[in-house]
């Protein structure tokens, strides 16, 4: 089954692509937002960091920025997966356009927007999960501060975690358990004494209570709040089905973008946390703020056949 053509489709519906929505229906561009509603932040009770929305409910502002964008009369919304997107050439104008399933229903854009948000990929540890975005945590700016200068852990997971343990002494009295991720070199260990890192050999074994964690020679050190720097990838495998190229950053592999959002692929803009290294609730709006206007110019501007 085929649907009405749009615009615009934006596959994401969350900062990033709520962001765009704005600037295209302010437009008056006709715009299909497709979302399956799995904000990376959802384990989180509190967003901080964000002017305005500091230590509000992450879905809070989610559904605040939905409700003000779908104001716009030429915006629509369709809950559920995009499990499929290609590029069509138009009969007639050879203009290149865009087709996406959702549920078995085809819509057809001129452009689109890939909101896709990242999965972040934990460490294995047991009672981690569940611990996720209430006392472990990946960012230092979001949720360090509420610590109240406690004591914090940081679970190391690749020799990267070394950076992550030198910046969060700033935040509360440190300590890095290596749990065999990497061996610090001399210089290293210099520049963690110089911080006043503690540091723990001993391998994790598990998390308990608030943010407790049990070493495999049976002690049980009690934290404040743990930190992880974890691998991520991009939440759905459609910018690689579409062929964007993509570059790799030192926890995985973003949407390559220009200036104004676009990607490798004429017509195909992509933002938020799938298109930048670094991520963060204001990061991502700003950046959908581009691509709704990348989007919308390329719209007036561009005439679009395939290479
Ligand atoms: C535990 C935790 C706490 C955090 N706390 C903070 C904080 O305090 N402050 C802060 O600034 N940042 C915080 N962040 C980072 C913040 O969550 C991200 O930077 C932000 O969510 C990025 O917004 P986004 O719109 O790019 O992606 P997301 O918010 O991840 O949204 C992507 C959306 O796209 C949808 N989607 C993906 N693929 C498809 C598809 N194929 N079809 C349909 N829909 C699809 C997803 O379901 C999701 O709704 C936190 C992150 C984590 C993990």
């Amino acid at each position: 089954m085929s649907n009405t053509n749009y615009d615009v489709i934006i596959i994401g519906g969350s900062y990033a692509g709520l962001s765009a929505a704005l600037q295209l229906g302010r437009a008056r561009q006709k715009v299909l937002i497709v979302d399956e509603g799995l904000r990376r932040n959802r384990f989180a009770s509190h967003s901080h960091g964000f002017i305005t929305q500091d230590h509000v409910d992450p879905a809070e502002i989610a559904a605040e920025a939905r409700s003000q964008v779908m104001e716009y009369k030429t915006v629509e919304w369709v809950s559920g997966r995009a499990d499929a997107a290609r590029r069509n050439i138009e009969v007639g104008s050879g203009e290149t356009s865009f087709a996406i399933g959702v549920r078995g229903v085809r819509y057809h854009s001129r452009r689109l927007i890939l909101a896709l948000g990242v999965r972040d990929i934990l460490p294995d540890i047991d009672g981690l999960q569940e611990r996720w975005g209430r006392s472990v945590f990946h960012c230092p700016y979001c949720h360090g501060y509420e610590l109240n200068q406690g004591k914090i852990g940081v679970i190391a997971g690749s020799a990267l975690s070394l950076h992550h343990a030198l910046m969060l002494p700033d935040w509360g009295p440190t300590t890095l358990l290596l749990n065999g991720a990497f061996e610090p070199d001399r210089d290293q260990l210099h520049a963690l004494a110089a911080r006043g890192v503690v540091i723990e050999h001993f391998p994790v074994k598990a998390l308990s209570n608030h943010a407790d964690v049990q070493l495999a020679d049976g002690r049980t050190l009690t934290f404040s709040g743990l930190f992880t720097l974890a691998p991520f990838e991009v939440s759905s495998p459609i910018a690689q089905q579409l062929g964007v190229d993509m570059e790799e950053g030192p926890l995985g592999f973003t949407i390559k973008t220009d200036a104004m959002k676009g990607t490798s692929i004429p017509g195909v803009f992509a933002c938020g946390d799938a298109a930048r290294p670094m991520a963060s609730v204001a990061l991502a709006v700003g950046d959908g703020n581009l691509a709704g206007v990348g989007a919308h110019r390329s719209l007036m501007f561009e005439t679009i056949h395939h290479e």
